[in-house]
């Protein structure tokens, strides 16, 4: 914010329609996080692999673009699934992957926070979870100009991986006895754990992510 009010006391005066120009351009450079999840793992994993970060919360949860753009490619691929690519103004491309539905075309032309479609479970996944990368420059298929997707996205509380430990279900325990044991709902452990919500069903032995407070 101070940036801005620097710069606008050196163009007021001068012209106020730069001004609001040049405010409107900075906006466009800072981006939003894509979905509200939580992020099961990072760049760079998998032997150098993996080249986004995964981001989990319930099938259906809206995916958002970054920042404006326009669609590149919007397509179902065997590893990908249902998976969206955007273009940005500043050069940067960015990958959507595993999505429920895609809700866009390519071509399309979109503002930041477009619902581009909603996470899912297709292709190569193992449970609902964004896959999302960050290119600096074209995607390629090597994947050279892959960057790390938390260099470009603002710090945020909501979205930076939760501390979880390890819980395993013991005979006779319950959703509701072992969140009232570690202070947290039977909602919240369902979400951690990818459990549909008309499911209530644990088994003794079966491991559960609880989240830290
Ligand atoms: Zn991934």
């Amino acid at each position: 914010m101070f940036r801005y009010v620097k710069k606008g006391l050196f163009i007021i005066g001068v012209c106020s329609i730069l001004y609001a120009s040049s405010v409107q351009a900075e906006d466009d450079d800072i981006w939003i996080w894509p979905v509200e999840g939580r992020m099961t793992d990072t760049f760079g994993t998998r032997g150098g692999q993996h080249y986004g970060i995964d981001l989990a919360a319930p099938t259906g949860t809206d995916v958002r673009t970054v920042a404006s753009g326009e669609v590149t490619k919007s397509y179902y691929s065997e590893s990908y699934g249902n998976v969206v690519f955007v273009k940005h103004t500043n050069g940067y491309e960015t990958v959507y992957a595993h999505l429920h539905t895609r809700n866009v075309k390519e071509g399309e032309k979109i503002k930041i926070g477009t619902v581009i479609g909603t996470l899912g479970n297709t292709g190569h996944s193992t449970g609902p979870h964004l896959h999302f990368e960050v290119h600096k420059g074209a995607w390629t298929f090597g994947k050279e100009n892959a960057i790390n997707p938390l260099a470009m996205l603002p710090d945020a509380q909501m979205v930076t991986a939760k501390e979880t430990k390890t819980y395993t279900v013991k005979k006779g325990d319950t959703l509701f006895n072992i969140a009232k044991q570690f202070d947290t709902s039977v909602q919240q452990l369902k979400e951690a754990n990818n459990i549909s919500s008309a499911d209530d069903t644990i088994y003794p032995m079966q491991k559960l992510q609880i989240e830290n407070k």
